[in-house]
Parts: C-alpha cells; sequence; structure tokens
C-alpha cells in the first residue's frame, strides 16, 4: 500500500527513454537532501513515473 498523503516532486513520461531510471535517480537526489523518504510511484492512468513524498503518517 503506497501513501496516501503525499507531494508530487516530478514527474517522468513514461515516453521518454529509461523514465523508470530517470525517475529513481531524481528520487535520489531528494533523499540526498530534504525527503529522504522520496521514492517512485507508477501513474497508470496518467503513463508516467511520479517521484513523490510522502506527507504525514508513515504509511508508503
Ligand atoms: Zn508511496
Amino acid at each position: 500500500m503506497h501513501c496516501s498523503t503525499r507531494r508530487t516532486l516530478a514527474r517522468v513520461p513514461d515516453s521518454i527513454p529509461r523514465a523508470d531510471q530517470r525517475a529513481e535517480w531524481i528520487a535520489g537526489e531528494h533523499r540526498a537532501t530534504t525527503h529522504p523518504d522520496t521514492h517512485v510511484h507508477y501513474d497508470l492512468p496518467g503513463a508516467a513515473f511520479v517521484v513523490v513524498a510522502p506527507e504525514g503518517g508513515d504509511a508508503r
């Protein structure tokens, strides 16, 4: 179960090359700085990888 309350930090369209790797790289940058719980979701309807930071609670 992924976090229900979260902030979107970045979106990487699935159409670009190695979109998943780019999204993970961006997540790593945020993890190293201000948002240690940053991780990547996949937005199926939007066909995009979404870099998110959970806000409140600890569900992810
Ligand atoms: Zn999550």
